[in-house]
């Protein structure tokens, strides 16, 4: 068998390897504690599981979706865009749903690149900023995001052949893995640019509705001019605790969405309709109660993994966003990946090194709060414990 070129030139996944080591120290009698994936520890929220369960007993959602999607679920999205971000949106030509965000982002690359062309991405990033280019036959180029800049990429940094060559932007804020939140006047700034170029932003969102201490995520679509120049692909699967489902949609710029949908019908055949229904219920404002308590619990995680890091000589920032901590690596390892094999090996504790989702994230660890408070307390006690 031969597969092809392109599946060659990917690297292996991040946590492949790690599952395999983990699985050693286990057989060893190891008690591993896993702070790497981010994948919510606690139950999908009681209203949507209900949802879901009338809408699978419903005849009416067992044949083939439309990739286009329920009218009841356009219109919620639209619904719940206007009230969460202030954005309008026509829910016949503006949204879509998609089969996770990590669905939509891959197909958006299908959908957009040619050989010659060119995705730029936010480094460190989601791997399918990189992976989706490369397995398209295009190329990414990496965009660092600049820690003394909030972590914003500089754009002035992009190379005119790049920025000439560049179809496709990702962007993701709050931000996987630095925890950032959008930097002020990021959003307005990457409209510029992208008008400038003809380059289509895709804006991950992935974190809008995992927030702390007050702070309220933006929508990209609020941007001034940001539905001519691009799309927001908005996942429920980390705010409404739904990993599992695969439920989440596109939306904004109508043409890049008619290219999409244009794709899926050769790719796919759709969200199965009775997670579409439970999607509805998910953006309902009944929800947003059971969306804050969950950050609560998250706030709690966070800042008991800040306070044991800060009590290691760590120098942690608390993220206002998102399910991870980002943290500088102590100094005295010779990379990242070097600090967290030690930190498994010692401590029995699983982290991720920054350097797994970019070049730039090399120096940094990545701590999951998706752990309950016991083992995550006991986890950061043994990491301090090495100190
Ligand atoms: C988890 C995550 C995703 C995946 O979303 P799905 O809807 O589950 O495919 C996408 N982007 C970022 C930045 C993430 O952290």
């Amino acid at each position: 068998m031969r597969p092809s070129r392109r599946l060659d030139l990917i690297p292996p996944y991040l946590f492949a390897q790690l599952e395999r080591k983990i699985a050693e120290k286990k057989a060893a009698g190891v008690d591993v504690i896993s702070l790497g994936i981010g994948d919510p520890d606690t139950p999908t929220y009681a209203p949507i599981v209900s949802a879901m369960q009338a809408a699978v007993a419903d005849p009416g959602t067992h044949q083939y979706p439309s990739n286009r999607g329920r009218a009841e679920f356009r219109e919620a999205v639209a619904a719940f865009y206007a009230r969460r971000f202030g954005v309008t949106l026509d829910p016949d030509t503006e949204v879509m749903p998609a089969i996770g965000a990590k669905e939509c982002i891959f197909n958006l690359n299908l959908a957009f690149l040619d050989p010659e062309d060119v995705a730029l991405a936010s480094d460190p990033g989601y791997p399918v900023y990189t992976g989706g280019p490369t397995l398209v036959g295009a190329r990414a180029v990496l965009m660092p995001l600049v820690p003394s800049l909030g972590f914003a990429p500089d754009l002035d940094a992009i190379s005119a052949q790049d920025a000439a060559r560049a179809k496709l932007m990702f962007l993701n804020y709050p931000n996987n893995p630095t925890g950032a939140v959008v930097p002020d006047g990021l959003f307005e700034r990457v409209v510029a640019f992208a008008r400038e170029h003809d380059v289509l932003v895709v804006h991950d969102n992935a974190y809008s509705e995992t927030t702390y201490d007050g702070y309220v995520a933006p929508s990209f679509l609020a941007a001034p001019g940001a539905k001519e120049v691009g799309v927001e692909v908005f996942s429920l699967s980390k705010g409404y605790n739904m990993t599992g489902w695969r439920c989440a949609f596109i939306a904004g710029n109508a043409e890049a969405i008619a290219q999409y949908w244009r794709l899926k019908s050769n790719v796919d055949s759709g969200l199965f309709e009775a997670v579409q229904l439970a999607g509805v219920a998910a953006l309902d404002p009944s929800v947003d109660a059971e969306v804050a308590a969950m950050n609560e619990v998250y706030k709690r995680r966070r800042d008991l993994v800040c306070d044991a890091l800060r009590a290691a000589g760590v120098d942690v920032t608390p993220p206002k966003g998102t399910i991870y901590v980002w943290a500088p690596v102590p100094a005295g390892y010779e990379s990242a990946a070097a600090y967290c094999e030690h930190v498994l090996e010692e401590a029995g504790v699983v982290i991720s090194p920054g350097g797994a989702y970019g070049a730039s994230g090399e120096g940094f660890f990545r701590i999951s709060l998706t752990t309950p408070d016991e083992r995550l307390l006991e986890a950061v006690e043994r990491i301090k414990q090495l100190g």
